[in-house]
């Protein structure tokens, strides 16, 4: 018999190449017969529920390494929650409406050659495509949940709960209509809130005009702006109360500046020679008229405002109440016109003629030549500013004032009790509920109309009779409601209102039958951030509030804000009980990922070359609350650890092909000392990763799992570990021992990372069952328990050995690169101490500290004239090599190989373990 024969060597089918694309397809395939979602949800039907709460993505384009990231997050922490036993049912949304989807329907067709109902169609199925799209993708992803089921914010059932939510918004007050200057695409021809919007660096026309004062001939108000185009809608020039302004003599005229801008400004336009005549407070000159330089009969006011500074212009503020937020309660302030020439597109009205017909953005120049004519120009030039948006199409934006829906953030005390509610939801991490107080606090009121088709329409009716708009009438409101569950909300546009209202067809002020519906549709958002009533109310019956809302760190503008402020005038309350934010995904440099630069990787390419669960390895290796790098290098460093953690399994596997639990498992108590310590840093692993998992540090996970593998177990345990698995009787307690720890290792190490490795865990635990049936499926199973009795004395002593460890590990590698040695078991360890507590303890161990570190042999001596290699505290250590032979079986050296006659190359234990074979 050949000694090899006569070893336990590892036996399994369990690939150490992963090859996941094809096997975790294989996976995929399997779950979905099997309905394992159901299975899951059935397993924990009487548990309490965890709720996370889907942010829906927009029913559009490609996924990208966001969505991958946002998506897994959230799975990692519902399967975590799973394995803590939770019922965690999670319904996957789409937000279907709104303007992307407009634009890309209007890209082959013109919108003006359909029928709404044409138009509406195109949207839907343009919607429902990408729907399909995704689940298919996200499915791939590994991610769990109600694919069949899932919510869109298109479903006329969901609709109804949008309107519902309006309808209790109307009645209560919040809702009311005003001539507005809100952002407004003139691309899009659409009002903007002030979430669509993005700034960007733009250049504009800087320019100085000069105001002649009515009563004070060449006296002139010199403002500043850099919208000439707004010049035509100005009514008033607005001064700080509080600053001292100049009346200078400039050449033959007087200009009127404030004192601390004009320095800069004579500067900035080469003036030189000037002479102040005189000086006033702001207050002094309130209330002076001036003569608008291209409107004849037109006066331009001079008023006072708080939000006049002294950072740039004249401190003499140019002021058109239809073109800008301060601009418009300057006007209503002074009962002034609340002026916008501008019409949907853009240009121009009849109402300033010089330039009827042309796109105002276009036009400065033009302005600045009609101002240039009339000698009211004294200086133009360019700046380069930050500069609002359209986040849809990129163009820059206009502030126009228009007639539109708004809903009053203050009325009801609605921002005040929103910004308590905040205070209320536990924020991952903390620094986003500064940002998403400071947005609520300063967000101006929401303009919630939109002069756009492929939305929710405006429940409204406006009698055509006595002029009254019909927005709060109960009555009406649940007719609609009515109206659209049954219907959805195409038929709004496409029946008139008697078939929409029936016998309702009345208005309720005059009684007249002329009511005619409202042709806008409703900001997306309140689409989304309804949300908590169309689908958490439904799942969760009494309790109205999801536990976890988690997305991109953007959502404070967006869907935090939106939903937080609608369930706060619903229901008061946040609804939500905690909220994570991520950061984006960026390329190794840190620069954010765009197809000009080339630096775009996506889910999908990453999944075909290295597997899902390697996807899903790099998100939870990423500490995701800052942005998020990703590149080849850094799935090369995944891709490594997962190897790490694949090897694992595969080496325990390996060595428990003999192993019957039911059987085989030694007690604790009856375990050598360094499988009880094995077993102790386990049980560590176990509760840090609870902690991760608790406080959601999932890089901190991945990091200490590798780390286990790496340090603990390939480094540690497992090494040692072989000198026994391999030669020693196959049931010897001391072998058995190891594999009752291994076994503990496998299955609980599987559970920690099952919701971050779902394909590869789900193979192991095929593997573990064909050991002892558990679950079927380990996104069946709990989170692990490890049961252990351990004393503070025992963990001291050894975390010391693990310490005594690293001393002779070093010396063993010095040994070995200075040739001395070539395997750590040809040498011999010696352990000297004058202390006799000490030698005791080191005594006690002698077996477990041979193994630990896998050499031939340990003495453990008392001298006090050492020669010492290295000492740790007050054991010094010694590494020699043995002066014995090579036992041909275990390795091991001793003294005793050579001394028998029949087995001269074998060691005493080997010996008698090849005999008794022999004898079988
Ligand atoms: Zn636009
Ligand atoms: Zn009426
Ligand atoms: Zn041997």
């Amino acid at each position: 018999m050949a000694y090899k024969d006569s070893l336990n060597l590892p036996q399994t089918d369990f690939k150490m190449k992963a090859n996941l694309s094809e096997r975790e397809t294989n996976f995929l395939e399997k779950w979905e017969e099997e309905n394992l979602y159901k299975k899951i949800m059935d397993s924990r039907k009487d548990s309490e529920q965890y709720l996370l709460h889907d942010g829906p993505p927009y029913a559009n384009g490609d996924l990208h390494m966001g969505h991958a990231l946002n998506k897994l997050l959230k799975d990692i922490v519902m399967r975590f929650k799973t394995l803590k036993g939770y019922k965690t049912p999670y319904i996957p949304g789409w937000d279907c409406h709104g303007l992307p989807i407009e634009l890309k329907v209007t890209e082959n067709v013109k919108e003006e050659d359909l029928t709404i109902e044409e138009f509406r169609k195109k949207c839907r199925n343009y919607a429902f495509k990408y729907v399909k799209k995704h689940v298919k993708e996200f499915k791939r992803y590994g991610v769990l949940g109600e694919w069949e089921k899932p919510y869109l914010t298109l479903h006329p059932n969901y609709e109804a709960n949008v309107l519902e939510v309006v309808k209790t918004l109307a009645v209560n007050g919040f809702i009311y209509k005003q001539k507005k200057p809100v952002h407004w695409c003139p691309s899009c021809h659409t009002a903007l809130a002030f979430s669509e919007v993005e700034y960007k660096e733009h250049q504009s026309p800087s320019i100085y005009v000069k105001f002649e004062d009515i009563e004070d001939k060449n006296t002139y108000f010199v403002i500043w702006t850099t919208t000439p185009w707004t010049i035509p809608a100005n009514y008033a020039i607005a001064l700080n109360p509080h600053f001292k302004y100049l009346k200078l003599k400039v050449n033959d005229e007087y200009w009127i500046v404030a004192e601390k801008l004009w320095e800069d400004m004579a500067k900035k336009i080469g003036i030189e020679d000037y002479e102040i005549v005189d000086t006033y407070t702001g207050d002094e000159l309130a209330g002076k008229k001036c003569q608008h330089p291209l409107i004849e009969n037109r006066k331009s006011k001079v008023v006072l405002a708080d939000y006049v500074t002294a950072e740039e212009g004249t401190g003499c503020v140019h002021t058109a109440p239809g073109h800008g937020e301060d601009d418009f309660y300057t006007g209503l302030k002074h009962d002034l016109p609340i002026f916008a020439p501008v019409d949907d597109r853009g240009r121009y009205t009849e109402e300033f003629e010089e330039l009827e017909g042309q796109k105002v953005l276009e036009s400065n120049e033009d302005v600045v030549e009609l101002l240039k004519n009339v000698k009211a120009l004294i200086n133009v030039n360019k700046v380069t500013h930050s500069y609002p948006h359209c986040e849809r199409c990129k163009n820059p934006v206009i502030f126009r004032a228009t007639e539109q829906w708004f809903i009053d953030v203050d009325k009801n005390d609605l921002r005040k009790n929103t910004l308590k509610s905040i205070k209320d939801v536990k924020w991952v991490p903390p620094t986003s509920e500064n940002r998403i107080t400071s947005m609520v606090a300063e967000r101006p009121d929401w303009c919630i109309s939109r002069q756009r088709s492929w939305g929710i329409p405006l429940p409204f009716f406006h009698c055509d009779d006595c002029g009254e708009d019909i927005i709060d009438n109960e009555k009406i409101f649940n007719r609609v409601i009515e109206f659209v569950k049954e219907n959805g909300t195409d038929a709004w546009f496409v029946k008139n209102e008697n078939e929409i209202l029936g016998d309702l067809n009345n208005c309720p002020n005059c009684g007249s039958g002329n009511l005619v519906k409202s042709v806008n549709i409703l900001d997306v958002w309140i689409d989304s951030g309804s949300s908590f009533k169309s689908v958490v109310e439904a799942w969760k019956g009494i309790k109205n509030k999801a536990d976890m809302y988690l997305e991109g760190s953007d959502q404070h503008r967006g869907w935090f804000q939106s939903s937080i402020l609608l369930s706060n005038a619903v229901n008061n309350q946040a609804p939500f009980n905690e909220v994570i934010t991520h950061g984006f995904v960026v390329d190794a440099n840190g620069k954010k990922m765009s197809k000009s630069i080339g630096n775009v990787t996506s889910p999908k390419e990453i999944i075909e070359k290295y597997g899902a669960d390697s996807l899903r390895l790099w998100v939870a290796s990423e500490n995701y609350r800052d942005d998020v790098p990703v590149s080849d290098e850094i799935m090369k460093r995944v891709t490594e650890a997962y190897r790490r953690i694949r090897n694992t399994f595969r080496f325990i596997l390996g060595n428990l092909y003999d192993f019957d639990p039911d059987k085989n498992r030694v007690k604790y108590k009856n375990m050598p000392e360094l499988d009880r310590y094995m077993l102790y840093r386990l049980k560590n692993i176990v509760d840090k990763s609870n902690k991760a998992y608790e406080n959601y540090n999932f890089h901190k996970i991945y990091h200490m799992v590798r780390n286990f593998c790496v340090k603990d177990l390939s480094g540690f345990y497992l090494d040692g570990a072989k000198s026994v698995l391999y030669p020693y009787r196959e049931d010897s307690i001391e072998r058995r021992s190891i594999q009752t720890v291994m076994w503990d290792i496998l299955k609980a190490l599987t559970k920690i990372l099952s919701p971050i490795l779902v394909y590869t865990t789900e193979e192991v635990w095929e593997y573990l069952n064909n050991i002892k049936k558990e679950e079927d499926s380990v996104h069946l199973s709990y989170w692990p328990e490890i049961e252990i009795e351990t004393d503070k004395e025992f963990i001291n002593r050894w975390d010391k050995v693990y310490e005594i460890r690293g001393t002779i590990q070093k010396l063993l590698e010095a040994k070995r690169e200075n040739g001395e040695i070539g395997h750590a078991l040809d040498s011999y360890v010696y352990l000297f101490s004058e202390n006799d507590n000490e030698l005791k303890m080191l005594q006690n161990l002698k077996e477990q500290i041979k193994r630990a570190n896998v050499v031939s042999n340990v003495y453990i001596e008392k001298r006090d004239d050492m020669i010492q290699d290295e000492y740790y505290e007050d054991i010094y250590i010694s590494v020699e090599k043995s002066p014995d032979k090579k036992c041909a079986r275990c390795w091991e050296y001793s003294h005793k190989v050579g001394s028998f006659d029949d087995y001269e190359d074998l060691c005493e234990r080997c010996r008698e373990i090849v005999l008794e074979k022999e004898k079988k």
